[in-house]
């Protein structure tokens, strides 16, 4: 069994040491998207963080079902069907295909189920139903509400008192008190509906979590996760709605919420504020590793600022990883790894010594509340070491063995948090193929200008070859010289025109 592992809980409000209420394995729910448009950075945050926790458990040898549903019944997504003149149900279809194009791309690992609402209907009316029957919910004039007088510990995850909190649907007429939450909506025209036994309607936003995740997981999940702005109303009502149609069983032992993404401004980042930066968008011109590192860097608890110089900076980053496991692959020789730390000295023997401690140290951080920050620090800590000890003028002839091990190392990184999964060349191609164009650049423009520069060299014009290569690199483009050839790599420190 895996060592300790400790996750903060966001109900106890305290980092706890984790115990499934199975031993071995963990049920994993977490929102999901609302397709009603393409997803943006700040989703791409919860879902990177949905992602990290199950791999990461996985990676530990616990068996985890991983649950992350679709909302495709919504108010958000009726209404822009409307503006759209387009039938609901396939503007929500377009989204999810879309969603689920960009969770590939940003190469999330997929799902154990991914329940959608549309097609939970019968779950959600048998909660409903349960819901009523406990004398926990009550209809009034086709639509049911959620009696949050009848659960006396409503408030205990965002730590409210009752006379304190808002609904969002707090004005709408027919409930008992204002922070009563609809459970089912009774159909208004032109929307869609389903039968019920309260007459035509369909669900409210929260029920369905609560719903979904009893019919893939059970009655109790382990950890619920979603983002920060979830826990009110929506985790609260989901509580309040699972513990109530379960006789009062626990519906989540552990709460984990990621911090959102926030402008430089302090601002939230959101289609509503106008200031969503798509992950197509950014997919197009920044490799979804650079995304997945900017993600990581900062513990997910933490809020995290987003800035023009956030990707750049992470994929710097990202590339001095990668710049390492490539140092390290060419690295050959077959001696005992202490002939080679006699022979290549201090560098080597400081690569061995991070090298061999790095999956416990990695295991040690991501226990602790998956300290991805931490864990980072160390692999960047690892990369600097190996890329010093490539300068060493007989590294590659005999730094193999010690290669190895740093490898090894960039190996569990890579399953474990799910960076590094590309050869070092495919990311140096990547690089090129996502950044020449933002810098207004071509590789045949590239391979153009490098030509007239051989053909300089050859006609000994040796100021027009520098003229050429000083262009380049002003350009963004890094030229090295190579004993029987010329390669290039896009500059990682110069940023496109604002
Ligand atoms: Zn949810």
């Amino acid at each position: 069994m895996p060592a300790p592992f400790r996750l903060y809980n966001t109900l106890s409000r305290e980092v706890e040491a984790f115990t499934p209420a199975e031993p071995g394995k963990v049920k994993l729910y977490f929102c999901g998207m609302t397709v009603y448009d393409h997803c943006h950075v700040g989703h791409a945050r919860a879902m990177v963080t949905s992602d990290m926790v199950a791999r990461y458990l996985r990676h530990r040898g616990w068996d985890v079902d991983f649950v992350r549903n679709y909302t495709d019944v919504d108010d958000k997504i009726i209404r822009r069907a409307a503006e759209n003149g387009e039938a609901w149900n396939e503007l929500a279809e377009r989204y999810i295909q879309s969603t689920q194009e960009d969770f590939r791309a940003l190469g999330l690992a997929k799902p154990t189920s991914e329940p959608r609402v549309s097609t939970s209907m019968d779950t959600i009316l048998e909660m409903i139903g349960t819901l009523v029957e406990r004398g926990h919910a009550y209809e009034n004039e086709g639509s049911v509400w959620f009696d949050v007088a009848s659960f006396p510990e409503y408030g205990k995850l965002s730590r409210q008192k009752v006379e304190d909190m808002r609904q969002p649907d707090e004005a709408v007429p027919g409930k008992k008190t204002p922070v009563d939450f609809a459970l089912w909506k009774a159909a208004k025209p032109g929307e869609p509906s389903w039968e019920s036994p309260w007459g035509p309607g369909r669900p409210g936003w929260h029920i369905e979590c609560s719903a979904m995740a009893q019919a893939t997981l059970g009655t109790q999940v382990d950890i619920h996760g979603g983002g920060l702005d979830l826990v009110f109303p929506h985790h609260e009502n989901e509580i309040a709605q699972s513990e109530c149609a379960h006789g009062g069983e626990l519906y989540a032992r552990y709460w984990m919420h990621n911090g959102l993404l926030t402008m430089a401004s302090g601002a939230k980042m959101g289609k509503s504020e106008g200031n969503a930066f798509g992950i197509k968008e950014v997919l197009q011109v920044f490799p979804a590793e650079a995304l997945r590192i900017y993600y990581l860097q900062v513990h997910y608890r933490s809020p995290l600022p987003w800035n023009v110089d956030a990707l750049p900076d992470a994929l710097g980053l990202l590339s001095r990883l990668y710049e390492a496991k490539e140092n390290a692959s060419q690295m050959e020789g077959t001696e005992a790894i202490p002939a080679v730390i006699a022979g290549l000295g201090k560098d080597a023997e400081r690569v061995v010594e991070l090298a061999s401690s790095f999956p416990e140290k990695l295991y040690a951080a991501m226990d602790d509340d998956l300290n991805t920050a931490k864990a980072l620090g160390m692999a960047f800590e690892l990369a600097r070491a190996v890329n010093r000890l490539s300068n060493h003028k007989k590294a590659k002839k005999r730094g193999g063995p010690i290669a190895k091990l740093a490898l090894d190392a960039f190996d569990v990184l890579a399953e474990a948090l799910g960076l590094l999964q590309l050869s070092g060349e495919a990311f140096v191609e990547e690089v090129k193929d996502k950044r020449l164009p933002p810098l207004g650049l071509t590789r045949e423009g590239v391979e153009e200008k490098l030509a007239a520069r051989v053909a300089a060299r050859e006609a000994k014009e040796w100021d027009r070859a520098d003229a050429i290569r000083a262009e380049l690199e002003e350009a963004g483009i890094q030229v090295m010289d190579r004993p029987d050839r010329v390669e290039w790599r896009i500059r990682l420190d110069v940023r496109e025109e604002a």
